[in-house]
């Protein structure tokens, strides 16, 4: 038996390190426990790539996206700080090409809302549309624009491996217990509590859990009901290695999007395969369909070095959102998993809420959209 903490959470991943450096800064005592290594999952997959979801789609779970990432900046510098590790973190900007004449006037509409409603940077629109000849003069390599493309400053990046670092780092040097290797295989309750956690013959013990075990939560099992199902969509990536730069903004354009960084790496997402479950291989044709997409946008690309492939599977909540609040069975267990494609640039507000919820026992406002009241809701 392992000496008990006042909150278990179960899944190192983004979701549940953000979660336990936000407890642990309310001085709460926190173990992680994580199968493999933390962030090895979907969060060491993803492309770091944070944009705002338009205007025109305006449910909770927009609203906390976007809400997340005006937040970005000042969650990285925590961080920084915390850590004394440096994450590299940049407003880039995001140039999205529109395919067409329909695209051009919804994103006249989501430009104008943008510009009225979001923060502002500096004196330049945070939204703006370009032309086909403007385009070009902020993106000289990119190949053809017919109907256009949307520039959205508030877009950006931020180096995965680097957050994950920080976190682990800032996570250790405010007490909290990582424990790798361990799969959590069954949680143990009595009538009203969830009591302890089970990795084989090893027990957990502690006052309330957090389950962000992404795909492997279903894999969890309790005599009661913890969790909807957390599924698996598997996304492809590649990285490319240019010599000189080709691009200096993310730019997207349909499914695929290109993520520029400084020392000459080009990432490429993503596939969305909901039905190769588990499978993480790289086909030719995930490979293909990334590679066309990536010199279509711009065809100086073609002569880049293919330096890396990889593919991860995002963990999915019902109807594509995450579920983030207490479990219906215990009023001592809660779930936070499912963040699918935005899991990165939701970890900030998802781990300061769910630390907000479990010490104070008080869903911050909006949070009720998230919450999961059983399989027969
Ligand atoms: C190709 C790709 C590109 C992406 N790009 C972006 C992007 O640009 N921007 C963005 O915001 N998001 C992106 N994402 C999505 C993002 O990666 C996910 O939303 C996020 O990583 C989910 O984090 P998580 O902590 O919930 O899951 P995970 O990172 O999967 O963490 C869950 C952890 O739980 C552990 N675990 C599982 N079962 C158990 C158990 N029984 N006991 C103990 N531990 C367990 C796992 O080992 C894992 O480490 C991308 C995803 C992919 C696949």
């Amino acid at each position: 038996m392992d000496g008990s903490s006042d909150v278990l959470v179960i899944g190192g991943g983004i979701i549940g390190l953000t979660t336990a450096w936000q407890l642990a800064q309310r001085g709460v005592s926190v173990t992680v426990l994580e199968h493999g290594r933390c962030g090895q999952a979907a969060s060491r997959a993803a492309l770091g790539a944070l944009w705002p979801p338009p205007m025109a789609r305006g449910g909770a779970l927009q609203q906390l996206h976007r809400q997340s990432l005006w937040g970005y900046e000042d969650f990285i510098q925590s961080l920084q700080a915390a850590s004394g590790l440096h994450v590299h973190y940049q407003r880039r900007g995001k140039v999205e090409l529109l395919n067409s004449t329909e695209a051009f006037r919804t994103a006249t509409e989501q430009c104008d809302a943008a510009n009225t409603s979001w923060p502002a940077l500096g004196d330049k629109p945070v939204m703006e549309l370009l032309t086909g000849t403007q385009i070009r003069q902020y993106e000289p390599h990119i190949s053809d624009a017919p109907h256009g493309a949307h520039l959205c400053r508030w877009s950006g990046q931020v180096n995965v491996d680097q957050l994950l670092e920080a976190l682990i780092t800032a996570c250790i040097r405010c007490g909290v217990r990582i424990v790798e290797g361990v799969r959590i295989d069954h949680l143990e309750s009595d009538s009203t509590r969830a009591v302890a956690a089970h990795a084989g013959g090893q027990k957990f013990l502690a006052e309330n859990f957090v389950l962000c075990a992404g795909i492997g939560l279903p894999t969890i099992t309790c005599q009661h009901e913890l969790s909807p199902p957390i599924t698996p969509v598997k996304g492809q990536a590649l990285l490319l290695r240019v010599r000189k730069e080709v691009l200096t903004h993310i730019v997207k354009n349909g499914m695929i999007f290109l993520v520029p960084w400084q020392d000459g790496r080009i990432l490429v997402g993503s596939t969305t395969e909901p039905e190769a479950g588990f499978d993480t291989t790289n086909t030719a044709e995930g490979v293909q369909f990334l590679l066309q997409g990536a010199t279509q946008i711009a065809p100086a690309l073609k002569a880049a070095a293919v330096e890396r492939v990889w593919a991860g599977l995002r963990p999915t909540g019902p109807k594509h959102r995450p579920v983030m609040g207490k479990s219906p069975a215990f009023d001592n267990a809660f779930v936070c998993a499912g963040h699918f494609k935005i899991g990165i640039g939701l970890a900030p507000l998802a781990g300061k809420f769910m630390a907000e919820l479990i010490t104070t026992g008080r869903a911050e406002p909006g949070m009720e959209a998230f919450a999961f009241t059983g399989n027969a809701q």
